[in-house]
């Protein structure tokens, strides 16, 4: 493993990628406090969790066979903080059908023990990890050691050629003030005669002038104490999310009739988790209702099997604004913090073709989060909007070569 690229990556890594942690139960710690801070949308109707919570378990299937054990505990524990605590406060909890529940209290059943196991492999994994950490360690040591002993050698053979080259400038200089009976002395330049020059030399040639020490005067290295790592980022590091450039293009061909009317068409970017990147492979289009500024979607149901039968996870949503630019309404933050909660890398795209823009956004993890999942208005209304409620999607990556599937699941 390529440990130097871990270090330098450690002050943006959030705490459990943090190798040097000696107690792998700290480590694990860190992670699963991260993954139990669960934040309720009230607005967010209950079925909606439910539908989620099969995604989540579904994307955590997708974790394990892309052996990243560790966002697969994370689901995992999301998962049962969500069902076993936090959705019984949802104000619709009473609402939700008994036949979920009691299907959900069965997922439980198997996910408890699962996420036992995982946390069993995690430890070992971060006593491993801590291992090779110490090993790598000492190998540094032993090079930065073995390096400072060639330094300190590379200055004697310097030292020692010095000396020669001032023995014979000592000679020379002695034969001079010999011949003209004065002792002139070159001060400050002669250290220590080397084996080839006789005692005497040394008197004559540098009479108390003392080089040894000055140099042992030397300046301690200054060692800063403030640059300390930190350990205790809350950012969590986005995966990427790969988008076919094809997308938007055949998205904004299935939506020049509403656009054409003033109306608005949504779709949902669905896909799967491969090498670490959420890859959208398909576009689905639901039953929907558009207006010049808003679209609402009907007969999710039609989506969620449709996902269920490809084993499909959501990544997203993407929609028009037929006559704006490229941004997100009031509304369109409310819809899209239901998909970033359960998602964090869930994005929200916008093609305003008008103005010839696309947008890819997402709620600012650290802030406009947690601030419009708490936001109890509903219809357009103003947000404050500093600091900024939402922000570009950097973990959005386009690739031109990569298909596309369409679905279009309206009834016409
Ligand atoms: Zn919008
Ligand atoms: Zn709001």
């Amino acid at each position: 493993m390529d440990k130097e690229k871990l270090e330098t990556k450690n002050s943006k890594q959030p705490p459990w990628k943090d190798v040097s942690i000696s107690d792998p139960r700290v480590r694990l710690k860190y992670l699963s406090d991260y993954a139990s801070t669960v934040e309720m949308d009230r607005n967010n109707p209950p079925h909606r969790y439910y539908r989620s919570g099969v995604e989540m378990l579904r994307m955590a299937d997708m974790c394990m066979k892309d052996n990243d054990l560790e966002y697969a505990y994370l689901l995992y524990v999301k998962f049962i903080t969500i069902f076993l605590e936090k959705i019984r406060n949802h104000p619709q909890f009473h609402t939700v059908p008994l036949k979920d529940k009691k299907q959900n209290e069965q997922t439980l059943r198997k996910v408890i023990p699962k996420a036992e196991e995982l946390k069993k492999q995690l430890l070992e994994q971060y006593q491993t990890e801590f291992n090779e950490y110490l090993g790598d360690m000492k190998e540094k040591e032993r090079i930065e050691k073995e390096r400072l002993k060639q330094e300190e050698l590379e200055r004697l053979r310097e030292e020692e050629k010095k000396n020669k080259l001032a023995a014979l400038a000592a000679v020379k200089a002695a034969k001079i003030a010999a011949s003209e009976n004065v002792v002139a002395p070159e001060e400050n330049k002669i250290k220590k005669i080397s084996n080839i020059s006789p005692k005497p030399l040394v008197q004559l040639v540098s009479p108390g002038s003392d080089v040894t020490a000055q140099t042992s005067k030397e300046n301690k290295p200054n060692i800063d104490r403030s640059t300390k790592p930190s350990l205790l980022c809350d950012n969590f590091i986005l995966r990427d999310i790969v988008l076919p450039t094809k997308l938007m293009h055949n998205f904004l061909m299935l939506a020049f009739t509403n656009t054409m009317n003033n109306k608005e068409t949504c779709g949902i970017l669905a896909g799967k988790l491969e090498r670490n990147k959420l890859l959208v492979t398909h576009l689905l289009i639901p039953e929907q209702t558009g207006s010049p500024d808003s679209c609402v979607t009907h007969n999710e149901e039609d989506i969620f099997d449709y996902q269920d039968q490809h084993n499909l996870i959501t990544l997203g949503w993407i929609h028009t604004h037929p006559t704006q630019t490229a941004f997100l309404s009031s509304v369109d933050l409310h819809t899209h913090c239901a998909y970033q909660l359960m998602m964090a890398e869930a994005i929200a795209i916008v093609c305003a073709p008008k103005y010839d823009e696309t947008g890819y956004f997402i709620l600012t993890p650290e802030y406009g989060l947690e601030f419009i999942a708490n936001c109890r208005e509903t219809g357009f209304h103003p947000h404050p909007n500093d600091p900024p409620l939402y922000m570009k999607a950097k973990h959005c990556k386009l690739d031109t070569t990569a298909i596309i599937e369409v679905v279009d699941l309206r009834r016409k």
